[in-house]
């Protein structure tokens, strides 16, 4: 059981940035999250699409680089650990690059704002020990433990902010990256079509499918990528969303968002590549 009231004393002493998941417009409204984040004393808000975007550009030149090789992307982290328990014969096919959350704690840190300590908040439990096992992010929540921070700071009356409420993100992000919780999105994202056969490439969600992707990858040596969510319904279906709605409802409020985003392309902080180009990129999970 989440424990609330210990959650607010450990991060209250610290400088503290949120790297909000972009599946976030399943549950909370732009921008208000954006506020409520303020609010909870985060000095900084940013979501992980810019992550996302950087790691497409590295898989992208792994895959293009090694015609020989076949790749399992590894930025879910049950994807990571069922490879490595049930296939441990393919677990080198796993991407060597870290995931988006790890990804963007590293740029956070090393190049931004390096006094900071970083707050992962997304749908995933999974994450919460990807988190704690790499040490590379201080503190992960689920939306569900969000959800529950605010409504305990809300009735117990708890003043968590001197500051002025600013309602949008912090710098660095992407546009076409806010689909990345929907199961084709990182092929489709890292434009695989540049270099890959459709034929090489499969895209799937749960463990079952997962498992038949790894048979076909066994029987066909020219499949060159696998891009699986362990979750039957990818990052919109596991338990740590809220919303109890429809796959298709969930699926529309990701577009509707990045639709509505784009606007944002004039901001002169839209993240560019060679802000994060020297970025370790090792994946220390697999
Ligand atoms: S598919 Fe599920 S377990 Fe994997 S990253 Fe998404 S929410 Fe987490």
């Amino acid at each position: 059981m989440f424990d609330v009231p210990n959650f607010l004393e450990k991060i209250h002493s610290w400088e503290r940035v949120a790297l909000l998941a972009p599946s976030f417009p399943v549950d909370f409204e732009y921008p208000k999250i954006i506020s409520d984040l303020r609010n909870l004393w985060f000095s900084k808000v940013t979501e992980l699409t810019y992550a996302a975007k950087l790691i497409n550009i590295h898989y992208h030149q792994t895959i293009e680089e090694n015609e020989d090789k076949t790749y399992i992307c590894s930025n879910c982290p049950s994807v990571v650990q069922y490879i490595k328990n049930k296939h441990p014969n393919h677990k080198d096919k796993l991407m060597p690059i870290a995931s988006p959350m790890i990804i963007m704690s590293r740029f956070i840190k090393k190049q931004f704002w390096p006094e900071t300590k970083t707050c992962f908040i997304g749908p995933c439990f999974a994450k919460k020990i990807e988190a704690q096992q790499t040490g590379e992010i201080d503190t992960a929540l689920t939306f569900q433990e969000l959800q529950e921070v605010l409504n305990y700071t809300k009735t117990n009356n708890i003043s968590t902010t001197q500051q002025t409420i600013d309602s949008d993100f912090d710098s660095f992000y992407n546009d076409y990256t806010k689909v990345y919780p929907l199961t084709w999105a990182v092929a489709q994202t890292m434009h695989y079509k540049d270099i890959l056969r459709e034929d090489q490439v499969i895209i799937c969600g749960g463990f079952k499918n997962i498992d038949e992707a790894i048979q076909k990858i066994e029987n066909n040596p020219a499949i060159r990528f696998v891009d699986p969510l362990s979750c039957d319904w990818w990052c919109i279906g596991w338990p740590g969303i809220i919303s109890k709605e429809s796959t298709e409802s969930k699926t529309k409020k990701i577009q509707d968002y990045k639709d509505s985003m784009k606007h944002n392309k004039d901001n002169p902080h839209l993240g560019k590549f060679e802000y994060a180009q020297w970025i370790e990129t090792k994946n220390t999970y697999i």
